[in-house]
């Protein structure tokens, strides 16, 4: 059975985490238009060369480089029965790029899950990481530019889907096991 999802969340939600954990318990695969920037910046392709500047700054990678890198990921073969879409959309003009593609080939989303945990909260965790894992854009002022993004661009797309009823608030605190499962019993719940 197929079923294709976007994930919600600020930085610091374990929006990735639980992603990952989801996508291996449903049999499909996560596409984190973040980590397809940090694999080209690594590997030090052409694509990563144009995006460094952007995600090291905390700011959001100009639509076209975005959506074009996200429709190349979705003609691939692994993702034809289902995907979790992890860090996009992330603006109103990306809500509706994706409705395109998905239109195009004759699919449709089957639920939004947002994952809803409280600043201070997320604060720490983001602190948290920033010690673990050292990543380009856990400076303090690019971690708030993440977070600034997030409240004005992409929370607000969660009305979007609201409206078309796909979307499910699920509680992101607590033990990471216990958030998958709540997360599990969500997408058990969505109409499809
Ligand atoms: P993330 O790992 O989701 O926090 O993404 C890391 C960075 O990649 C972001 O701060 C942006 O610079 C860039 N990025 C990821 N997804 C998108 C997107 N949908 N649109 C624009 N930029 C993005």
């Amino acid at each position: 059975m197929s079923i294709r999802l976007i994930i919600m969340g600020p930085q610091g939600s374990g929006k990735g985490t639980q992603a990952a954990r989801l996508a291996e318990a449903l049999g499909i695969p996560t596409i984190s238009t973040g980590d397809l920037f940090r694999a080209n910046i690594t590997q030090a392709t052409e694509l990563g060369a144009l995006v460094q500047s952007y995600t090291a700054r905390g700011e959001l990678v100009p639509d076209e480089v975005t959506n074009a890198m996200v429709r190349a990921r979705l003609d691939e073969a692994d993702v034809a029965e289902g995907f979790i879409l992890d860090g996009y959309p992330r603006n109103a003009a990306q809500v509706v790029e994706l409705d395109g593609m998905l239109e195009a080939d004759g699919v449709h989303l089957d639920g939004a899950l947002e994952l809803v945990v409280d600043r201070e909260a997320l604060l720490a965790r983001i602190a948290r990481r920033a010690e673990l894992e050292g990543r380009e854009d856990d400076t303090p002022e690019a971690i708030a530019r993440r977070l600034d993004i997030y409240a004005e661009q992409t929370a607000p797309l969660t009305h979007a889907y609201a409206d078309r009823g796909l979307l499910v608030r699920v509680d992101g605190e607590g033990e990471i096991e216990e958030i998958t499962a709540r997360l599990l019993a969500a997408v058990d719940g969505l109409a499809r």
